[in-house]
């Protein structure tokens, strides 16, 4: 059957089907985005709860990293699981595959620039994975070993 517009209905499926996917992975994205800001928020609770002092959030350094200790010249990033394509629980979304894994390929691409040009102004990096905040134990005694090795060795 023909609409007015002499459009078949597969067609007008097939784009709003396009659409939707669209608005898809826009949500996605959003969701993704927000989902970054809760793991940095976790971070900072477990360090508050540590009583880990000292550091600051997003200052201008390459990379904006995520945390940085001033003294101790170390810089914290967290990677999202998804974002940075952990190989545990980075699920590629089933469209627009074309977009998602060139878009992450890049973010790790990016990761390890930021890292290069970071350790070169005498900063350390830690990158710690999203999944690795569930256990704020570790995480904490990872940090602090850091800590106390560089404010060591100054
Ligand atoms: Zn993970």
């Amino acid at each position: 059957m023909r609409s007015s517009l002499g459009l078949t209905e597969r067609h007008l499926f097939s784009v709003s089907d396009t659409i939707r996917k669209k608005q898809r992975s826009l949500q996605m994205a959003t969701v993704r985005s927000k989902g970054n800001k809760a793991t940095e928020l976790k971070l900072a609770s477990i360090l508050r709860s540590a009583g880990i002092k000292g550091w600051r959030r997003h200052q201008p350094l390459p990379g904006r990293p995520d945390f940085i200790f001033r003294e101790a010249r170390l810089a914290i990033f967290v990677d999202g699981c998804f974002w940075h394509g952990c190989r545990w629980h980075c699920r590629m979304p089933k469209t627009r595959l074309g977009f998602w894994y060139p878009k992450i390929a890049r973010n790790r691409k990016r990761d390890r620039s930021v890292g290069i040009m970071l350790r070169r102004r005498g900063w350390r990096v830690i990158r710690l994975w999203e999944h690795s905040l569930s256990n704020p134990l570790r995480t904490v005694s990872l940090l602090q070993t850091a800590l106390d090795s560089s404010l060591r060795n100054g």
